[in-house]
């Protein structure tokens, strides 16, 4: 029996269990350090800080076991998980909000005495 034509790989597309989506783009060929040739899936998702689109690549392996960029580069903070990330950003603009309105009543006792 002939040997079945190899059917091109399906594209890798998949949603992260929070939401956040991958579509795959392209492939480019890549070169191990072992003179291996091997391809890396180009994937395109939305940064979950900023919602900004943004290309990232990996390979078959590491976009199966979800071992992906999370972030856009410019959020891209290698060791803090995108959870993390959000949970700094909202305790930030938490502080900011009390301080505000500090200042706001700051004010208004102020003005009491004008
Ligand atoms: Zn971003």
């Amino acid at each position: 029996m002939a040997p079945k034509p190899r059917k091109p790989p399906k594209p890798m597309d998949f949603t992260l269990p929070d939401g956040q989506r991958y579509v795959q783009v392209g492939a480019e060929p890549h070169e191990l350090r072992s003179g291996r040739a091997m391809s890396l899936l180009v994937l395109r998702s939305e940064c979950p800080i900023c919602g900004a689109p943004f290309l990232l690549k990996a390979s078959r392996r590491n976009a199966a076991a979800r071992i992906l960029s999370r972030r856009c580069p410019e959020h891209r903070i290698p060791g803090v998980t995108v959870e993390k990330h959000k949970a700094r950003l909202a305790a930030a603009l938490a502080r900011q909000t009390e301080a505000a309105a500090r200042r706001a009543h700051a004010a208004a006792l102020l003005a009491m005495f004008d």
